[in-house]
């Protein structure tokens, strides 16, 4: 596969094999895996539930692809199609290197290695939290979302072991991005779009804890 840089093959026999087949060209070339930008229509297709399609060998060295292509990115998150593999397969991590003052504003607490398998999730309570996001599909740019503040997360882990937890703070920001990845949606389709900046627009004028004085200066509103 490796075809996201080469719109010239897209749609080819090679974009229709069977997933394993696909997955296994991706993982021959090594190393972290090239990332699907914005504009790919993978990235709008989502992913198809995942039920064994891989077998457990080959599952287990693309969890490991995905791993090593986020930490590479770097990212706290990377979903499947990401890579081009349209499965309901998402990984997630952050270590978290913030200042105390953004942790306690952003409830940005280290998140652990996790890998989510169908994950579905679904609003606790009614609480909601905007802060700048990006993507590594979508790359040099944030925006603020609004986002539910507390999710449960049911599904399985890469083992097929029932998944059901409930995530707040930042985890619960990566657990919802992620899985609308799954869906076909982009942060941007639920962006403050008048927030968008670029990265370099954000260190330079939006670094705060919160994004309230983005909001007055941009014009956007806050829940
Ligand atoms: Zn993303």
């Amino acid at each position: 596969m490796g075809v996201p840089c080469d719109p010239g093959r897209m749609g080819t026999a090679n974009d229709r094999a069977p997933l394993a087949e696909r997955v296994e060209q991706l993982l021959a070339e090594g190393g972290p895996l090239p990332l699907v930008t914005a504009g790919d229509p993978v990235l709008r297709r989502g992913g198809e539930p995942y039920d064994g399609q891989l077998g457990p060998a080959l599952l287990a060295r693309f969890v490991e692809a995905l791993r090593v292509t986020m930490r590479a990115a770097p990212g706290v998150g990377l979903a499947a199609p990401q890579v081009g593999v349209g499965l309901r397969i998402a990984v997630i991590e952050d270590p978290a290197p913030v200042p105390e003052e953004v942790r306690v504003a952003r409830g940005r607490v280290p998140l652990p290695f996790r890998v989510l398998v169908n994950p579905v999730y679904e609003p606790v309570g009614t609480a909601r939290a905007a802060f700048y996001e990006g993507c590594l599909s979508v790359p040099g740019y944030q925006a603020v979302v609004a986002r539910a503040a507390e999710v449960r997360l049911t599904g399985q882990d890469e083992h097929g072991r029932a998944l059901d937890e409930v995530f707040h703070g930042w985890p619960a920001r990566i657990v919802q991005h992620e899985t609308d990845h799954l869906d076909g949606t982009l942060y941007l389709d639920r962006a403050e779009t008048r927030s968008l900046a670029t990265h370099q627009a954000v260190a330079e004028h939006w670094s705060q804890p919160t994004p309230e004085r983005a909001a007055r200066s941009l014009g956007f509103d806050l829940p």
